[in-house]
């Protein structure tokens, strides 16, 4: 067993800000979450970045799915959130290290660059 990524845990309030294509884009192995949400790359235990459970209306109810993504498109994903975040919170522009959206946005920006 390797270490865990360290981007396991992602707060609730950044998972909305990393948006998933809907489901009717998604193949069967992406709603699974086997494969990369965003470009449909196998993800493996190591790789996979969980994008947390999204809730889905259909005509018969909601459901859900887990949808994953791998490290370099949640970090493409991440860096456009983290644009449009930091222009708008008035705790970035204070002090950025102070703000959990901030800081785990950044964070999965420079993870996903290695
Ligand atoms: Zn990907
Ligand atoms: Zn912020």
């Amino acid at each position: 067993m390797s270490a865990p990524a360290t981007t396991q845990e992602i707060p609730r309030e950044v998972l909305h800000l990393l948006s998933v294509p809907s489901l009717d884009d998604q193949s069967e192995a992406q709603q699974r979450g086997a494969a990369c949400v965003w470009d449909g790359q196998p993800l493996t235990a190591e790789t996979a970045v969980e994008l947390g459970e999204r809730r889905h209306r259909r005509l018969d109810g909601h459901y859900s799915t887990f949808p994953r993504g791998c490290a370099p498109c949640v970090a493409d994903r991440a860096h456009r959130a983290l644009l449009d975040h930091g222009a708008s919170c008035e705790q970035c522009v204070d002090n950025a290290e102070l703000c959990i959206v901030g800081r785990v946005l950044y964070r999965l920006v420079r993870e996903g660059r290695r």
